[in-house]
């Protein structure tokens, strides 16, 4: 999807005035992009239709810029589509807070329990509790005890007991007498919507009375997402969304549909299955990483929690000035590594491609490498790259026992994602997303 906004992005960049027909063929083309990208279809017809009605009205075409406005346009009529502000989960110190996880099967509702425990855990100094209702497979009690030992989490389960809502009940009454200030309830899903499944969350629900009712999606769904959403809004009335698996290809499509379509919030966003991979749900910025703009405030903000605050604003200064060199890159390898997969970061800076993901990707030994051919050149030729000529090159493949062909490498990607940076240079709306977590 993000491809195709950058391609119809790029053609109304390279135009010079925009009449009215012009205005309703790059609209007619963000249709398709939507539509193939198994966007709702009201929600594809509700987008377009504001973003003509505004770009016909005045602001573009009157404008010195008018391809630059009217994309701006539709990132502001993105942003506003899923939720416009970010919604921040409903937690109050000094009382228990009881969350309900729901959801269809495989969406990720267990693994989402355990990293939203652990993130308030950390964050919040919650001592959380979690409670395991799915009693239709002995495998998801398992599970979710497997979880909670590796984060030192306690969990409330019942084996061989095949009552969800006397489990609930009970597990509510030791989260009340042990004083938890969060007790997550993980549920059972089915492949599909089906009575006796929602006849039980309904019950669950009374009995617990949660503060909180958390809708988990697979984000990798589509239009498909939809009507699971509605439905389990209808029955349940929940109180906010998180989508999970978005850390595959498939991005976007089911945000925008189901936030449009339930009016409920999406809150967290699950990025990978490991149970540190959990961030906060900004609008503006899953906008921008739709339209192809990248997310380097993502970025900027997983690198930050991995950092001082200090060094962290040097970067963030520095990125936004475009005055990373490869002195800071340096810098930042080794705590990069401690992050897991620089692939995963790398695909949310600005316009990444996988053909510059894979001259930056700097996994396992690859690290080494890059971090040998750094070392190799002058301080100057760290700053500046750009002076690093064929000779000098040759003589750093030879001083990091590299070849010149790797030395090119690096100096590709890298310049690469300078340019990438750049075209996020804005200011405008790298202020508008800068935002701490909970
Ligand atoms: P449940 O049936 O709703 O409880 O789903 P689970 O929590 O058991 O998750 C189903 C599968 O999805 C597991 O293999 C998880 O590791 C995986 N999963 C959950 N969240 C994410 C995510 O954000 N990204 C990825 N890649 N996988 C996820
Ligand atoms: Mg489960």
């Amino acid at each position: 999807l993000n491809e195709k906004f950058q391609n119809i992005f790029a053609q109304l960049k390279r135009k010079g005035k925009l009449n009215e027909k012009d205005i309703q063929e790059v609209n007619r083309e963000i249709k398709m992009a939507l539509l193939e990208a198994d966007v709702n279809f009201k929600v594809v017809k509700q987008f377009t239709k504001n973003i003509g009605e505004r770009a016909i009205g005045q602001e573009v075409l009157s404008s010195l810029t008018p391809g630059q406005q009217f994309i701006k346009i539709v990132k502001d009529e993105m942003t506003t589509l899923l939720g416009g502000e970010i919604e921040r989960m409903d937690f109050v110190q000094g009382r228990q807070n009881v969350y309900m996880m729901v959801g269809l099967q495989g969406a990720g509702k267990t693994t989402t329990a355990a990293k939203i425990a652990n993130l308030l855990k950390k964050e919040k100094k919650f001592k959380p509790l979690l409670v395991a209702c799915d009693v239709y497979r002995p495998a998801a009690i398992k599970q979710l005890e497997i979880l909670g030992a590796e984060l030192k989490i306690d969990v409330y389960s019942e084996h061989d007991v095949k009552d969800p809502i006397g489990i609930a009940k009970r597990g509510l009454q030791k989260s009340t007498e042990e004083h938890y200030d969060l007790v997550i309830f993980d549920t059972a899903g089915r492949l599909q919507i089906d009575e006796a499944l929602m006849d039980e969350l309904v019950k669950i629900k009374e009995t617990i009375n949660p503060t909180e009712i958390l809708l988990t999606v697979d984000g990798m769904t589509g239009q498909e997402s939809v009507n699971v959403a509605n439905e389990f809004n209808r029955l349940l009335d929940i109180s906010g969304v998180i989508l999970t698996k978005m850390d595959g290809d498939t991005r976007g499509g089911a945000a925008l549909s189901i936030t449009y379509t339930i009016g409920k919030a999406i809150k967290y966003i699950g990025t990978g299955e490991k149970l540190t991979d959990i961030e906060l749900f900004y609008p503006d910025r899953m906008a921008s990483r739709i339209l192809g703009m990248g997310d380097v405030l993502s970025f900027i903000d997983k690198a930050q929690s991995m950092m001082d605050d200090e060094k962290a604003k040097e970067l963030e200064e520095k990125f936004r000035n475009q005055d990373f060199d490869l002195n800071d890159f340096l810098d930042q390898i080794k705590q990069i590594e401690s992050m897991g997969s620089i692939s995963s970061l790398l695909e949310m800076m600005p316009g990444a491609n996988k053909k510059a993901m894979k001259n930056m990707d700097l996994s396992g030994a690859n690290t080494k490498q890059t971090e040998a051919i750094i070392l190799s050149m002058t301080k100057e030729e760290r700053h500046k790259p750009g002076i690093i000529n064929a000779s000098r090159r040759k003589r750093i493949a030879l001083g990091s026992g590299t070849k010149v062909a790797d030395v090119n490498r690096l100096l590709k990607g890298f310049d690469q994602s300078k340019k990438m940076m750049k075209q996020f240079s804005n200011p405008n709306i790298a202020k508008k997303g800068r935002m701490k977590l909970p």
